[in-house]
């Protein structure tokens, strides 16, 4: 099941340990204040000239007068810290440059893993979703504990791919949802179609009702990779949220809105990241075997875009924040957002808080991310720019708290350009 999972996300392409890091200059660690100029809470509001207080890992106060002040970020855009809905942690290229995929398992692929999470939050990812991996229970609790410095983890494990009459008896795959529940899964990944371009679902309407209801039943989430007639199933079947959509109709996409189903599709980081490293994915497992004919995806990303437009225009449609990050994507997530108001006709505030607090919501933990207020995490970041006038600011991350904890305080000494091949 593993190998076909990894095939099937592959053809996605075609179709408080660290006692007090940086947080020393504080004279009492265990209370942190910040000054903002201006201060983005996360659900679309904007506040100005305040403070938050934080102690330990959590925001304790939103108070104009707190002092004294620890961090000044005023002249910057102070935000929490993003949430990427999906992304593939442990993917990476190996020592070669060529790609590894996500279930490599070599000491040197666990480093990799542990890098890529790294880097993920110094973008000012806080928190992602890995979908697709066994690999990424023993990195996920090696965060949790302290033990590496990384986004916080949830994963699926090991997913649940359709392979037609395969994939199991309803009884059958029921069982396999609550095996992972019991091996410590946090949602239930569902491949239920192929690829972008092509190919029916590769499990039964019966089939994928099942897994959702059964993972309902667990108290587990359900995000369904789906291309075409594979929205509605997912749909009707009620999973959580519905990856990719490629095909979906205006008529699927106003089901997905009355039903408070979770939409998330991708306007480019992904495209663009199998293109810059085509020489690195090129004649790997499940991709193609020359860099040439990787050119036929470049027709594939105008069709993002007009998917990504048509689904902002959905009254209601909840879209949520998801890259897909692959190998050569870690820590690029940002892009993403680049992407989805540049080309996809989303508004920049609606592209931000779609990895704040509309990403909450679908992880289930609004009561702990994803918004800066008081009982919350301290996950924090700054932005050296204004994304509302200049959404290229999300490049600029300069500052990041996650639990309380300083990662990167480096104020207006941010990147200014795109990585080499995203535009
Ligand atoms: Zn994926």
């Amino acid at each position: 099941m593993k190998c076909s999972a990894m095939f099937l996300c592959a053809v996605i392409f075609c179709g408080c340990i660290a006692a007090q890091p940086a947080t020393s200059s504080s004279p009492d660690p265990r209370r942190i204040v910040i000054a903002a100029g201006t201060l983005f809470d996360g659900k679309g509001g904007v506040l100005h000239n305040t403070r938050i207080v934080i102690k330990g890992t959590k925001i304790v106060a939103i108070d104009p007068h707190a002092a004294p002040v620890d961090y000044n970020l005023r002249g910057l855009t102070v935000l929490p810290g993003w949430i990427d809905a999906h992304v593939h942690i442990t993917w990476s290229f190996d020592k070669d440059g060529k790609n590894a995929g996500p279930a490599a398992a070599t000491p040197e692929a666990v480093y990799r893993a542990a890098g890529n999470a790294w880097a993920t939050l110094l973008g000012g990812f806080t928190t992602v979703q890995s979908v697709g991996s066994a690999q990424d229970f023993p990195l996920r609790d090696a965060i949790s504990r302290g033990g590496l410095p990384g986004s916080r983890i949830l994963t699926s494990g090991e997913p649940l791919s359709g392979r037609g009459e395969q994939t199991g008896t309803p009884e059958e795959i029921r069982a396999f949802v609550r095996k992972q529940k019991q091996a410590g899964s946090d949602l239930i990944k569902i491949y239920a179609s192929g690829g972008m371009r092509q190919g029916p679902m590769t499990m039964s309407q019966d089939q994928l009702s099942a897994a959702c209801d059964e993972a309902r039943k667990q108290g587990l989430r359900t995000l369904v990779h789906a291309y075409r007639d594979a929205v509605r199933a997912a749909a009707i079947a009620g999973c959580t949220q519905i990856e990719h959509g490629l095909g979906a109709s205006d008529d699927d996409l106003k089901l997905l809105a009355e039903k408070g189903i979770y939409f998330d599709p991708q306007a480019g980081l992904l495209l663009e990241t199998y293109l810059r490293y085509r020489q690195n994915y090129a004649g790997t497992p499940f991709f193609p075997k020359t860099e040439a004919e990787f050119t036929s995806m470049e027709s594939i990303l105008p069709m993002n875009h007009e998917l990504m437009q048509r689904a902002a225009k959905v009254p209601g449609l909840k879209i949520v924040f998801g890259t897909d990050a692959v190998a050569g994507a870690h820590g690029h997530n940002a892009e993403e957002f680049v992407d989805r108001v540049r080309d996809g006709g989303v508004q920049p505030m609606a592209a931000l808080v779609s990895a704040n607090s509309l990403a909450a919501e679908a992880l289930g933990k609004s009561s702990q991310i994803g918004s800066i207020a008081p009982g919350l995490e301290a996950d924090i970041i700054a932005l050296d720019g204004d994304p509302l006038q200049d959404i290229t600011a999300v490049r600029r991350v300069v500052f990041v708290m996650k639990g309380g904890v300083v990662y990167k305080n480096e104020p207006r000494k941010g990147i200014t350009s795109p990585p080499p091949g995203l535009r």
